[in-house]
């Protein structure tokens, strides 16, 4: 072997997408060598990424079990004319137990905390300072980038978890409270209770801009009063804007930089097109590396390419469905959603999971017309 050159498989960037990608090789296929590169000082960052249960594929789900931090058996959405219940199992993970599989699951000669990818090509990672690493194949799991060649929207957010001194009574996920005042597009609250006084609470928008609201602060503490909820101690906080796809050219997107790069994540286009979740995707990539022969920088470019062309194209219906959303006049938006929850709800878990039929895509067309 030359100098600096590894055998087996280099991830550049140690977020969901390619903590999950190493965690599966690392598991199913030891003897592949492997080197996760990320440039914060843990993995992961700080998020909470939620997915349904029928998101997952059952014989997947070992990837993601053990960092379940909280499963519910149900959630709840409310619109001005309807409020309704759904039985569905509803999941989070968390950063922080992200973080945990990652250094419980590699060696530590295995990961590389606190160093920035500056290039990634085939086979070998460029590090900030100059050293370059080679081995079969590279991946780029760094996070959004180059979105400019996709037409979207935005599903942006910010969030705060509290404690409150008395019990919430909030006994499963609120997944939209659209009863609320409508600004910037379509407006709702998420409340996901991890116990009984702690809970997070989110002012959600799907919007044309990512800009997120100057007043947040005050928003997020005026539903707080209308809810009668008192006497609250601030744990963490999270804001970010979610990309949700209306079209573009997906192709071109692949091609941005030029390079024959494998891509995962939301740097290849890995996420869900209306409600921008990236989780089950990052599952469903992370277990096709493992099974995958030729670990060459070629051949894993082309593995992931091809699936993600074949995810655009399978959701097509969707990206109608978020244009339908984004192009209807502001005060229309909020009752496209309150059509979609009013569907059968074995439409809507189908719509989640991406397995939509074609009377299931028929049905979506009509909500935006
Ligand atoms: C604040 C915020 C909250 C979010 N909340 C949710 C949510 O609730 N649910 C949800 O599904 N999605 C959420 N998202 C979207 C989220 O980005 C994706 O769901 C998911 O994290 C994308 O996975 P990923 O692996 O593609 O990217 P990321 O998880 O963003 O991972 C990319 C990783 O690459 C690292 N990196 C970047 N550049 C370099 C470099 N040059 N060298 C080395 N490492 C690098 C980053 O530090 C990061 O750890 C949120 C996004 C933000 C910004």
């Amino acid at each position: 072997m030359a100098k600096g050159k590894r055998d087996g498989l280099l991830i550049a960037g140690g977020g969901l997408a390619g903590c999950l990608a190493a965690i599966a090789v690392a598991r199913a296929r030891p003897e592949i060598p492997l080197l996760l590169v990320e440039e914060g000082e843990s993995f992961g960052g700080s998020h909470i990424w939620p997915f349904y249960d029928e998101d997952v594929a059952a014989e997947d789900r070992w990837l993601v079990e053990p960092m379940i931090a909280k499963a519910w058996q149900g959630y709840y959405v409310a619109f001005p004319g309807q409020s309704r219940k759904f039985r569905a199992g509803y999941n989070s993970v968390r950063s922080a137990d992200l973080d945990a599989a990652v250094r419980a699951t590699l060696r530590p000669d295995q990961y590389r905390l606190g160093t920035k990818v500056v290039a990634v090509r085939d086979n070998e990672l460029v590090l900030l300072g100059g050293e370059k690493i080679k081995a079969d194949g590279a991946l780029d799991a760094r996070g959004a980038a180059n979105l400019s060649m996709l037409e979207l929207g935005w599903r942006k957010f910010v969030g705060r978890e509290f404690i409150f001194a008395q019990p919430h009574k909030v006994d499963r996920p609120v997944l939209m409270d659209a009863t609320v005042e409508q600004l910037d597009g379509f407006r709702f609250f998420q409340c996901l209770p991890f116990n009984e006084t702690r809970m997070l609470i989110e002012d959600c928008y799907y919007s044309d801009t990512s800009d997120l609201p100057a007043d947040a602060a005050e928003r997020l503490d005026a539903y707080i009063r209308l809810r009668g909820w008192k006497k609250r101690r601030m744990q963490r906080e999270e804001s970010g804007a979610l990309p949700i796809a209306l079209g573009g050219d997906f192709g071109a997107f692949w091609r941005v930089g030029g390079a024959r790069v494998a891509k995962l994540g939301l740097r290849g286009g890995f996420f869900h097109p209306t409600t921008g979740y990236t989780l089950p995707d990052a599952v469903r990539t992370a277990v096709m590396l493992t099974q995958q022969r030729d670990l060459t920088g070629a051949a894993l470019h082309d593995l992931f390419e091809q699936e993600a062309a074949a995810l655009w194209r399978k959701r097509e219906a969707y990206r109608a469905f978020n244009a339908a959303l984004f192009h209807a006049p502001a005060q229309d938006r909020r009752g496209i959603f309150e059509s979609f929850y009013a569907l059968d709800p074995a439409l809507i878990s189908r719509f989640h999971s991406g397995s939509l039929g074609m009377l299931d895509r028929m049905k979506l067309t009509k909500l935006g017309r």
